[in-house]
């Protein structure tokens, strides 16, 4: 593929953006690249950036934009993104990391930065219901807020630029899906 797919994708905890990246790795064969799922692997392995890392992921604290937009630096550059595009989940997260996303993407810019959006009360309903152990009702509303603080200002810029879409992520996942897909295909000409 010559002009491969090249997206942003923000949701709320509960919007079901997990899922809807996969759907579009099966649908347009881009690379899925969660910077959370690379900086718990770093953890996990114990490396250098694992050990700087851990300590402020655990207090729920913003990874520094130095450090993690090397690492998103590095990804972009490998050949299987550059041949089949990507989905970025969880980056950017500052205007910052944008600016740097931006630069670093060039004349192959992105496709389109998408909101998948699932309204606050529904995410809320949506989380308590699945009763896991970090869902008490604060560290909901907690890790709601947090959301609503740092992206909002990041999907305001991209709003800025006229790369912004949202997608309604309410009703039947395979409804979402299909809408998402849509626009997904009218926003990179596919
Ligand atoms: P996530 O799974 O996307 O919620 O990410 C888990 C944690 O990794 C976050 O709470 C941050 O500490 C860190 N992290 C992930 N992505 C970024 C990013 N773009 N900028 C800074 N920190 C990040």
């Amino acid at each position: 593929m010559t002009n491969p797919i090249r997206l942003v994708i923000f949701g709320r905890q509960g919007a079901g953006k997990g899922t809807q990246c996969l759907r579009l790795v099966e649908a347009f064969g881009v690379i899925h690249i969660s910077t959370g799922d690379m900086l718990r692997g770093a953890v996990a392995a114990g490396t250098e950036l694992g050990l700087q890392a851990k300590a402020i992921m655990d207090a729920g604290d913003l990874v520094s934009d130095d450090i993690i937009n090397g690492i998103v630096r590095e990804r972009l550059a490998m050949d299987d993104v550059q041949e089949h595009g990507f989905v970025l989940d969880g980056y950017p997260r500052t205007a910052a990391q944008a600016e740097a996303l931006v630069m670093v993407l060039g004349d192959h810019g992105l496709h389109a930065a998408v909101d998948l959006d699932v309204p606050l009360d529904e995410v809320t309903a949506r989380m308590k219901a699945r009763g896991r152990d970090d869902d008490t009702d604060e560290g909901i509303a907690r890790r709601l807020a947090l959301y609503e603080q740092e992206t909002r200002p990041v999907l305001t810029w991209f709003a800025e630029r006229d790369l912004l879409v949202t997608v309604d992520g309410l009703g039947e996942e395979a409804e979402v899906t299909e809408r998402l897909l849509s626009t997904v295909r009218s926003a990179a000409s596919v």
